[in-house]
């Protein structure tokens, strides 16, 4: 069903301690994800609502979408709502679906909930029963308990015509605030249906609510594998994973021909499928002749992390019959976890001679192979 969406980031956030829409949650900036939700679930456009002057702050955060513009919002929510109804030139039968961007992990099942009901309600809002006890206090003394029976915690975004919406904020007297638009669509004679809510639809409100954010937030695992060889030659030491070796030969390659710490860059960029170290550093570029591999593992690093995931673990395993590896294992481990910013746990290297068949038996050259494991943000509907 075609339908659009306001997305209300004009709050002044100041619960949370400053512009939280703004602010990064499960690796991506809070607006970004519901924008991002209601887009990939087929809204034909989107409204974000913002305190005049952000519009800058939404085109960082939702650099790469289209298919959205902002609107300058109001003193207060409801006038900010109204901006972006006002903006909208569409049929009034369009459903519009009306969303807080304090409200980031909207999945397609809210969405299609939504506009389901609207075939036989004015409006429609996803809602969660109320499974706590409620008790009433006074001065930190419970006075009386409060049924629970028939009470929802109210959530958006909230669906509605675009005409219905409208006309019932024209109707709106006052003096209070409407707490949200079923309220408006309410009080002007409207039904308006509950639908199944969802617990990753939390506000988040306040600083801790953060924290419990990126527990919720939805994220994807991501496996990567690479494999490197370089040849044997002349020389008086190696660099393995970051670290120099004493040995009567040394690896031959453009750069310094620490195969492991390529088998490691490529598996990184395998996980978040950015091809591989010759994409990123060609060997035809002379700038890589002789450079140090840690500049490659770093890079894909910050690959990882420019899309708002993290590595969880890596391992590596050296296949080689000289030089032996072990004496040098805990050094290289803790090179890549401070290359990595990792914890030492999350790090492995490990290796293995091939019992003197094939050119790493003989000592023609040394093998790497590397996985890395990494989690990624994803929409809330593909988690
Ligand atoms: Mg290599």
């Amino acid at each position: 069903m075609a339908f659009s969406a306001i997305v209300v980031a004009a709050g002044s956030g100041s619960r949370a301690g400053g512009d939280k829409q703004w602010r990064a949650v499960g690796g991506r900036p809070m607006v970004r994800w519901s924008v991002e939700a209601l887009l990939s679930a087929g809204a034909d456009s989107v409204i974000v609502v913002v305190a005049p002057g952000a519009e800058p702050r939404a085109a960082e955060a939702l650099a790469g979408l289209s298919g959205w513009r902002t609107v300058a919002g109001g003193a207060t929510r409801a006038a900010s709502v109204q901006a972006g109804l006002a903006a909208f030139e569409l049929a009034g039968d369009t459903p519009v679906l009306i969303h807080d961007a304090a409200r980031p992990f909207l999945s397609a099942a809210v969405i299609g909930r939504l506009l389901e009901a609207l075939a036989d309600a004015d409006g429609a809002l996803p809602a969660l029963p109320v499974a706590d006890s409620l008790r009433r206090g006074v001065d930190g003394l419970v006075v009386g308990g409060v049924e629970r029976d028939g009470l929802w915690r109210a959530q958006t975004p909230q669906a509605f015509r675009l005409k219905t919406i409208r006309d019932a904020y024209a109707a709106w007297a006052g003096p209070d605030a409407p707490t949200d638009e079923a309220a408006v669509v309410e009080r002007a004679g409207g039904r308006v249906r509950i639908v199944e809510g969802d617990a990753r639809l939390m506000k988040l409100t306040y600083p801790e609510d953060f924290a419990m954010a990126e527990a919720f937030a939805p994220k994807t695992t991501r496996i990567g594998q690479g494999y490197d060889v370089h040849r044997w030659g002349p020389g008086t030491s190696v660099w393995l994973c970051g670290v120099e070796i004493p040995h009567d030969q040394t690896l031959v390659g453009h750069s310094d021909a620490d195969a492991g710490l390529h088998a490691l860059t490529d598996a990184i960029l395998g996980a978040i499928a950015d091809g591989d170290i010759g994409d990123h550093f060609p060997p035809s570029d002379p700038q890589w002749k002789g450079a140090s591999s840690d500049r490659f593992l770093v890079y894909a690093a910050e690959r990882v992390a420019a899309r708002g995931g993290r590595i969880v673990n890596v391992d590596v395993t050296l296949i080689c019959e000289q030089p032996k590896v072990k004496p040098h294992r805990q050094a290289m481990r803790e090179r890549l976890a401070d290359l990595l910013k990792l914890p030492l746990d999350a790090v492995s290297v490990k290796a293995t001679t091939t019992e003197g068949l094939g050119f790493t038996g003989r000592s023609e050259g040394l093998a790497a192979q590397a996985v890395a494991t990494v989690e990624l943000p994803c929409l809330a509907s593909t988690a």
